[in-house]
């Protein structure tokens, strides 16, 4: 099965982590669908729990949204011994457009390493899934300069499975450890440097690709979205906490 997945010019990604119930999902979507809709130019995604994955699908298949249904991880290998893991075939197989890699909680909690998700992002984009990388710093770094230093390690490494022919799918995250679920967002400024810094590295790696999203996460409200938004190095956002009120995921996604 093919699943080509064309990204307009603003993507907007929901990440629900290990959360909701069948009823919530159910609920989240009658809300959002009734918000009315969402610029034309904007790119909608929620990376759910694999459990959900055939629901949200369906409940989306039968809707007039091109919404995207996500994974929160992608295994490389096709089947096998891997307890617990999902190939990238399965994820086409249920109907799933994108995956996100290595989002920090995986490299903090569950060893995820540059080196894995060199293999996990290769495996979406081999796929035909849009495959999210997700790079960023700790507090600690941030507070000792080595934003641009570890960034520059973390896209390197992660991507050094890729040609440049690959990356039609590839879509990058930007998000300070320090500001996810913490509600201290990186300000605009602070954002925009770090984009420019994954712009640069980006350049020097296939320097024949005209434009890899670069989106930010980290703490994105209702309130903060449309500052954001305004940079123009920021081509959209992954959201985690606010994307499970459909309120607040709908506000985010028209601003
Ligand atoms: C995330 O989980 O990727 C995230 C950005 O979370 P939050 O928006 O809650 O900070």
């Amino acid at each position: 099965m093919t699943n080509i997945t064309t990204l307009k010019s603003k993507i907007i990604l929901g990440n629900w982590k290990m959360n909701m119930s069948r009823e919530e999902v159910k609920t989240f979507f009658r809300d959002f669908l009734n918000l009315g809709p969402i610029s034309e130019d904007t790119t909608i995604g929620l990376a759910v729990p694999a459990p959900y994955f055939s629901l949200v699908s369906d409940i989306l298949n039968n809707s007039n949204y091109g919404i995207l249904t996500g994974s929160q991880n992608v295994h490389w290998e096709k089947q096998g011994a891997h307890t617990g893991e999902i190939s990238g075939q399965m994820l086409i197989d249920c109907n799933v457009n994108f995956s996100l890699v290595a989002h920090s909680e995986r490299r903090t909690h569950y060893g995820e390493t540059n080196h894995s998700a060199s293999k996990r992002i290769k495996s979406c984009l081999g796929n035909n899934l849009v495959g999210v990388l997700c790079v960023g710093e700790t507090r600690e770094e941030y507070e000792s300069n080595k934003t641009e230093a570890v960034l520059d390690t973390q896209v390197r490494e992660s991507l050094d499975s890729l040609q440049e022919s690959d990356t039609a799918n590839l879509v990058i995250a930007y998000e300070p450890v320090w500001a996810i679920g913490t509600g201290l967002s990186a300000t605009p400024n602070e954002a925009e440097q770090a984009h420019i810094t994954i712009r640069k590295i980006l350049k020097d790696l296939f320097p024949q690709t005209e434009h890899i999203p670069i989106i930010y996460g980290g703490s994105v409200n209702e309130k903060n979205a449309t500052e954001l938004l305004k940079v123009e190095s920021i081509n959209g956002f992954l959201v985690g906490g606010a994307s499970l009120k459909a309120e607040s995921f709908a506000t985010i996604c028209k601003a």
